[in-house]
Parts: structure tokens; sequence; C-alpha cells
């Protein structure tokens, strides 16, 4: 049976939440749908020493304040699972858990989005489907051959799981820094870190704040017209949060060049010496997962949709959010999505109050 709202979010991770926070403040009649069974969007499947690169007040979504974790200076991702199935239950969202979106297609003056639960038939959609379920793995030469075990950041959960093997950590960003660390500090696993570049650690005392601040600035100076300040990329890639420092200072964090190969049994560097090695772990960043927007053929350089702001270039009924810059400074983050979250929810009020006065 087809169902009919104004606006349909597909995702319920924090942009999907924030999405909805502000879609109620508007008035507007809207369902979330999301895919996972229960809330917390991709923190529910992160790894279990996982911790945010800012403090709880700086990763809040917009209306409620994260509260602290007791004793932790940076909380853990169960932390975060936490506050937003509080947040969906606050605010009274209207998540529906388990639904997956197959299809966006336009329908006349309506977007149809088809999904394993029904169909609804919308006059705005908001795109809020994250990374997380389109993990990249680089094309490395021997890939195939390579007999050991191979997993993604999306697949790693504890040290335990790797007792007495060479796991050798793939990937300069913080998922890479913080599984090679969680992994050096347990006992009886020999780790190597490879990187394309030396890890760059931001100073010590700068966290996601900063960066946050650094991505502000940049965007208010591009707004006036006053160039481009420069991105977070200056500061370093790796927020040194408490157990990377750890690791670090006793000298656990063994780091070598990007291997040039992998062989049957373990890796061939680029000096010509081998290591044999028992799993590779590829902390290789992410896609945006955007193939439930296949049918709309919006799709340009990179993967991405062309946006002005979060609105879709090629179909003004749709916005994205998440993601990555590409969608708003910072959207990607708890602490930034709200401010996109809010101008998407804005133009869809306006959207639909100009239609309703045309009588559409
Ligand atoms: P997600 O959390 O991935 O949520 C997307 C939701 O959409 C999911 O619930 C999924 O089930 C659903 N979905 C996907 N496809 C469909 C579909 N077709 N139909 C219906 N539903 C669908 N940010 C910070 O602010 N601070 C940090 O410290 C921080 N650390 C990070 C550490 C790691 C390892 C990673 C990967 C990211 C980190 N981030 C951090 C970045 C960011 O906050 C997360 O990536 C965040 O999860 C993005 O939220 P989202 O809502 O866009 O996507």
């Amino acid at each position: 049976m087809t169902q009919h709202v104004d606006v349909v979010v597909v995702g319920g991770g924090q942009a999907g939440l924030a999405a909805g926070y502000h879609l109620r403040r508007q008035g507007l009649d809207h369902v979330v749908l999301d895919a996972d069974p229960a809330p917390g969007g991709a923190w529910q499947h992160m790894w279990e020493s996982l911790r945010l690169f800012s403090p709880a007040d700086h990763s809040s979504l917009p209306g409620r304040l994260m509260p602290a974790q007791p004793g932790v200076p940076y909380p853990g991702a169960g932390h975060v699972v936490g506050y937003l199935t509080d947040y969906e239950k606050r605010y009274e969202l209207p998540v529906r858990h388990g639904t997956r979106v197959d299809a966006v297609r336009r329908d006349g003056d309506r977007l149809l989005v088809e999904a394993d639960g029904g169909t609804w038939r919308a006059r705005a959609v908001v795109s809020a489907t994250g990374t997380w379920s389109r993990p990249f793995l680089p094309a490395v030469p021997g890939r195939g051959v390579f007999t050991g075990r191979q997993l993604h950041t999306v697949n790693y959960r504890r040290p335990a799981d790797f007792t007495g093997q060479h796991v050798i950590v793939v990937g300069g960003g913080n998922s890479g820094a913080q599984i090679a660390a969680d992994l050096a500090l347990a006992d009886g696993i020999e780790v190597t870190w490879a990187t394309h570049r030396p890890p760059r650690f931001l100073a010590d005392g700068i966290d996601g704040r900063a960066l946050f601040a650094v991505a502000t600035a940049r965007r208010r100076a591009l707004d006036a017209g006053d160039g481009d300040t420069g991105g977070v990329a200056s500061l370093g890639d790796i927020v040194a949060v408490p157990p990377v420092r750890a690791a670090r200072d006793a000298g656990l964090l063994h780091t070598k060049p990007m291997f040039s190969r992998l062989t049957a049994d373990g890796v061939r560097w680029t000096d010509g010496t081998r290591d044999s090695v028992d799993t590779v772990i590829w902390c290789t960043g992410f896609r945006a997962a955007l193939a439930h927007l296949a049918p709309l053929n919006l799709r340009g350089p990179r993967g991405h949709v062309a946006t002005h702001g979060t609105r879709a270039l090629g179909e003004p009924r749709l916005h994205l959010l998440g993601y990555g810059d590409w969608t708003g400074p910072a959207s990607a983050t708890l602490i930034g999505v709200g401010r996109p979250a809010r101008d998407a929810a804005h133009d869809i009020a306006r959207l639909l109050r100009g239609a309703a006065e045309d009588g559409s």
C-alpha cells in the first residue's frame, strides 16, 4: 500500500535524527525510514574501545546537549548510541527501524520512495544514509592472492580476536591510529601500522573542538567572499585521543611506509623485504551510500550528487545530509550536522509552502 507524507527522511542515524528534529519544528509531516533494526546509526557497529575525538558537550545534536560519560573525557560509541536512542524518544521522532529504502524515483509532482516495508509518495526527500555501509578498499596488488584474513574498519571489534597474530593495520587516519593503538596496547599481538605518508598527529591539546572551529571559520570566510582560509588538513590527520597518545608515547606504534604488494602469506615492502602476516585490517575509509538514488540519475564526479548547500542541483525536492563536507562543513559530525539539517528543513518548508500557494 502506498502512503502519503510531506517528507521522507532516508536513514535514521544522527543526520536523519537532526533532520527529523528540524522538520518537526517546521510542522512538516514526515517519516524517517532506517535500515537498522535499532537506534544509533553507525555508532552501534563501531569497535568497543572507540573514543570520540571531542568531549560530550561538543558532540551534541540540535536541542539537547550530550551528557558527559562519567569518568571519561572522550565518550565511547556505546554512549553515543544511548544519546541517540534517548534523542529519538525525547523528540518523538517518527522513525521506522528495520526499513531499507531500495529506490527513490520521480512520480509526477511527487517522489516515490520504495522500501522493503512499503512505498511512500512524498513531496520532498532527505537522504541521510551515511557511509558506513560502503567501506572502501583500495586496489592493492596481490589483494586476491593473500590467504590470510582481510577485514575493514567496519568488521573490527576488539583486540582479543587477534591474540598471537601479526596484524598489519593500513591507513593513516583516525580509524587506523585508534585500531593500531588498540591492538598495540593489548598483550600478545604484533602490530605494524602501514601508511602512505608518515602519520601526522595533531598537537596533543588539539581535538575535534579545534577542527570544528577551523571548519566554521573557513565557511564564514568563504561565505563572506574573503577567500579560502584553509581546511583542517593543515593541522594534521590524527587526534591524539588518550589511548592513541598512550600507545604512541610508549613507542608501541610501529609505522612503516605502505607495502608494495600482498603475497600469499604476507606483504612485500617497498625496499623488497617481506613479512609474514596473519591479518590485514584496511582502515581506508568509506564512500557515500547513495545506491537508492540511482533512478534519479544525479551522480556526478567522484560519485557525489552535485548540491547547493544540501539541495540536489538536479532535483530541488531532494536534500542530502551527512556524508562529508560536500553537504556542508562538518556535516558528517555530531556537532556539525545541526546547521545543514536546519537549512534543509527551512528550504523544504519554503518549497512546500510555495507549492501550496500555487495549489499543487
Ligand atoms: P550513519 O550513522 O551511518 O547513519 C545512517 C543510517 O542510515 C543508518 O542507521 C543506516 O541503517 C541507514 N541507512 C543506510 N542506507 C539506508 C537505506 N538504503 N534505507 C534506509 N536506511 C538506510 N564524528 C564526530 O562528531 N565525532 C567523532 O569522534 C567521530 N568519530 C568517528 C569515528 C569513526 C570510526 C567514523 C567512521 C566516524 C566518526 N565520526 C565522528 C563521523 C560521523 O559522526 C559518523 O560517520 C556518523 O555516523 C555519520 O552519521 P550519519 O547519520 O550521516 O550516518
